[in-house]
């Protein structure tokens, strides 16, 4: 009797395990199949937000490309086709003006003979307009004498009607970007496209905002100059796809490496440096660069009495 119900009682047991198990494997099937199919939503919401987001920078893209046709160049005019000024004035880029694209040409080949037979001297002044820029303006007028500003939009924003001045007595404008922050251009010493690009749009609206719309430049100064940072191919791709130039430099006056200098060193250096047929010279047209313009009397006789001609970049 006793081992009956035992017997009854192991039964019972074996019958309570499988039920169980069933159980058990039915809940993990379940739970199973529930997230499968999660899963399955979930790369699908993922896959359309993706998609989604494509779509929207393609039309962002297409948007973009419509809002900033850029005109082709006439070179014979030194206007645009569609007679959009091109770097300055009309008739100070007719008889100062040289493409910049060439010399972008120029620039990247590493050889330097005189332009068209004639030894020439492209000035150039970064970071302005500045508190310096009336003093420039005024030695350059008085070698009659044509340069070349590149101005960053932010120094534009403040100083409007020296950009005017500039423009006005027929030196022609570059875009060096808006806010000249490396962090913000270059982060980690790499290009970021998208930041680089629009600062170049905004320093362009904001020069436009000054002169009217029918101003352009193609030159482009890339802050710290274009050979210092990592990326930048898909820049020059996109500067060639646009008709724009980027300008770097073959020789400087030294004003901005190390620490101050006197006018007379700076002086030297530009001798020493600026000795091609060709020569693009770095100077900045900022504030703290009084000994800049108090150099730069010397600097030009210096290049009269060599025969060297002035060129601006268009
Ligand atoms: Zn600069």
């Amino acid at each position: 009797m006793r081992k009956h119900s035992r017997h009854l009682k192991r039964k019972r047991k074996k019958k309570f395990n499988i039920y169980f198990i069933c159980i058990f494997v039915f809940f993990i099937s379940v739970i199973g199949v529930g997230f499968y199919f999660y899963c399955m939503d979930g790369k699908d919401h993922c896959s359309e937000k993706i998609k989604r987001a494509k779509e929207h920078l393609n039309k962002k893209s297409e948007i973009q490309e419509k809002k900033t046709p850029l005109p082709k160049y006439n070179e014979k005019l030194d206007v645009s086709n569609d007679g959009r000024l091109v770097g300055a004035m009309p008739e100070s880029a007719n008889q100062h003006g040289y493409s910049s694209l060439k010399v972008w040409e120029i620039l990247q080949s590493n050889y330097f003979p005189p332009l068209e037979d004639k030894k020439t001297i492209f000035l150039t002044f970064d970071d302005g307009p500045s508190g310096n820029t009336e003093e420039i303006l005024a030695v350059l007028s008085k070698y009659k004498i044509k340069a070349t500003f590149f101005v960053t939009g932010s120094a534009v924003q403040h100083n409007p009607v020296k950009l005017k001045k500039i423009y006005e007595e027929g030196h022609a404008l570059g875009n060096h970007t808006f806010s000249h922050v490396f962090s913000i251009l270059y982060p980690g010493g790499v290009l970021n496209f998208l930041n680089f690009n629009n600062e170049i749009e905004q320093t362009e609206k904001q020069i436009q905002f000054v002169l009217g719309e029918s101003f352009y430049t193609r030159s482009i100064r890339c802050p710290g100059g274009s050979m210092s940072w990592q990326g930048m191919d898909s820049l020059f791709e996109d500067f060639k796809n646009k008709g724009l130039a980027s300008i770097d430099w073959n020789a400087v006056n030294g004003d901005a490496e190390g620490g101050l200098k006197t006018a007379s060193e700076l002086v030297n250096k530009c001798k020493e440096t600026a000795k091609y047929g060709i020569n693009v010279i770095l100077m900045h047209d900022k504030d703290e660069k009084s000994e800049t313009v108090k150099a730069l009397p010397e600097i030009i006789e210096y290049y009269l009495h060599q025969g060297y001609q002035f060129k601006i970049l268009i």
